[in-house]
């Protein structure tokens, strides 16, 4: 199943949802960090909710940014989406092991990202970019995400979100949805939907069993005019380039780089998102220099 998200309504539009199959997207995500399982999981849920919630954005140049800051080993993870179901993102600290659970053997995100806060970015070209911010309640990243939603948005939501690995460390499975009540939506659409999401054991066991997206979504609000109407796919994608890091580097400034130069060794850059480094050797930084000063 290639990796990709649907888009639906249900009960009269009062409901609206995402449901995502992401395997591809983390395991690219893993490979691209060297991950270790636990920081794959964290980061992976973080990609897919990132890939779900840009699919909200407008614009073709509209940036959606996801941050996690917490006092764990694993420090951080960030990730940024656009509207056409691209992410990509990175963990502050990539190599975090803990043991498992006890109470359920499972991967410790929590354990791994400790207590901080979550801050949600949308740049839609405006002057000023939207930012919300809420504090981590759980550090587990679903429920950081449902408790930012009520908050900061005030929209009541469900979000699930899960990562499965293979016994060699490679993914297995990952995805999620979100469910939204929009205003007004009436008081026995939420209490089907509660009593839907209480029969449900987790997002796990949805791909355990190797359901799709559609599958989850008929699981939940199947019995509520369950409407699907898109279907997009969706990858960890950067969008760097050496064009992109050179612009960043004649940002700089003169001074910086004539001391790059004058050092007469080539430099590496590397790009955060998806880990790729760019060198640059002496005579291309002349270049740029050449290129600042115009
Ligand atoms: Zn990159």
């Amino acid at each position: 199943m290639s990796d990709h998200i649907i888009r639906a309504t249900a009960a009269d539009a009062f409901v609206r949802a995402f449901a995502a199959t992401t395997r591809d997207m983390v395991e690219d995500a893993r490979t691209a960090h060297n991950t270790s399982p636990v920081m794959t999981a964290a980061l992976g849920r973080l990609l897919t909710a990132g890939a779900m919630m840009g699919l909200n954005m407008k614009g073709e140049d509209d940036v959606l940014t996801l941050k996690i800051d917490g006092d764990g080993p694993g420090k951080g993870l960030v990730v940024t989406a656009d509207g056409s179901g691209h992410a990509k993102g990175y963990a502050v600290n990539p190599v975090v092991l803990l043991p498992a659970r006890a109470e359920d053997h499972k991967l410790d995100v929590k354990g791994a990202i400790g207590a901080g806060t979550l801050s949600v970015i949308m740049d839609t070209g405006l002057k000023e970019p939207y930012i919300g911010q809420t504090e981590l309640i759980s550090g587990e990243i679903a429920e950081d995400l449902t408790y930012y939603y009520a908050v900061s948005e005030q929209i009541p939501s469900s979000v699930g979100l899960g990562v499965l690995m293979n016994r060699d460390n490679t993914v297995k499975a990952a995805g999620g949805f979100i469910i939204q009540l929009m205003p007004g939506a009436p008081d026995d659409v939420m209490t089907r939907l509660e009593q839907r999401l209480a029969v449900m054991n987790s997002v796990t066991s949805f791909l355990e069993g190797g359901k799709t997206p559609e599958e989850m979504l008929d699981f939940l609000l199947g019995d509520m005019d369950l409407e699907i109407t898109d279907s997009i796919p969706c990858s960890f994608y950067c969008n760097c380039s050496k064009e992109k890091v050179s612009k960043a580097l004649i940002s700089v400034g003169r001074k910086d780089l004539t001391e790059m130069i004058n050092e007469g060794k080539p430099i590496t850059v590397n790009c955060h998102f998806c880990n790729k480094n760019y060198t640059f050797n002496t005579e291309e930084l002349k270049t740029l220099l050449t290129k600042s000063l115009s």
